[in-house]
């Protein structure tokens, strides 16, 4: 019974991380101050405690602002719901203890930054900040053991990519990267260990081929177009996490 009480929390915990990325999402593309609490996007009322609930406040209002009518865009209870049983799978998968936590918070910034990127073509500086400043409490609360191995994988990784890019420049005599890329790699070798590199290059790079080339295929879009790399970077985090073992015996750490 305890067990279920901690997981109630962790969803809890993703349907509320749901909200929040999501609002933060919408003020960083639009360049809105991160601070101000939330306000109608139809009449700029101030949204009721009711309103905050995630998915509840929804169903309560029944999709509409109380003073303005507006609808309130149905994925964001869909988002937050999502999120919700991402923390759920998480709790039952790993037992609801704090590396539940982490990769919740973990996933939920990367989503905020693939979308971000997908959506403007910029990788974000301060969510990167942000969750390698929550990886380096990590260490220090639970794991300072392998803080050794991020600290590389952070520096190597963004070299890596760094060392790519200027790789794919000479031979395409264009910018095929961003540096916004090597600092997601950056963060993900200070989260996963420098282990973690080559695995997650593999892997982004061959859903870059697949599914961003099938993207463009559909598109009937060329070759030199810009495809967002963080998503696949995203993506491949995920993966990697899901069997770090596997990844790692494949290419051989
Ligand atoms: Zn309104």
């Amino acid at each position: 019974m305890e067990a279920w009480g901690a997981i109630s929390l962790l969803v809890a915990l993703g349907l509320a991380l749901g909200s929040f990325g999501a609002t933060t999402a919408w003020r960083l593309k639009n360049e809105v101050d991160l601070l101000p609490p939330s306000t109608c996007e139809g009449c700029g009322h101030r949204i009721s405690p009711v309103g905050l609930f995630p998915v509840l406040g929804f169903l309560l209002l029944q999709g509409r602002c109380p003073h303005c009518g507006y609808q309130i865009p149905k994925v964001y209870p869909l988002l937050e719901a999502t999120n919700g049983l991402l923390g759920l799978s998480l709790g039952l998968w790993l037992g609801p203890g704090p590396e539940a936590v982490q990769l919740l918070v973990l996933f939920d910034g990367l989503a905020l930054l693939s979308w971000l990127d997908f959506s403007t073509g910029q990788v974000y500086t301060l969510p990167v900040v942000t969750l390698v400043l929550l990886q380096a409490l990590w260490y220090g609360f639970f794991d300072s053991g392998s803080l050794a191995d991020g600290l590389i994988g952070l520096l190597a990784g963004a070299g890596l990519f760094h060392w790519t890019a200027t790789l794919f420049l000479a031979l395409r005599g264009k910018e095929g990267l961003g540096s916004g890329d090597a600092s997601l790699l950056g963060l993900l070798g200070f989260v996963f260990g420098w282990q973690s590199l080559l695995g997650l290059v593999f892997l982004s790079a061959g859903l870059g081929i697949v599914l961003g080339g099938g993207w463009l295929w559909l598109k009937k879009g060329s070759l030199t177009a810009q495809i967002p790399f963080g998503p696949f970077l995203g993506l491949a985090a995920v993966l990697y996490r899901l069997a770090p073992a596997l990844w790692r015996s494949l290419f051989h750490f």
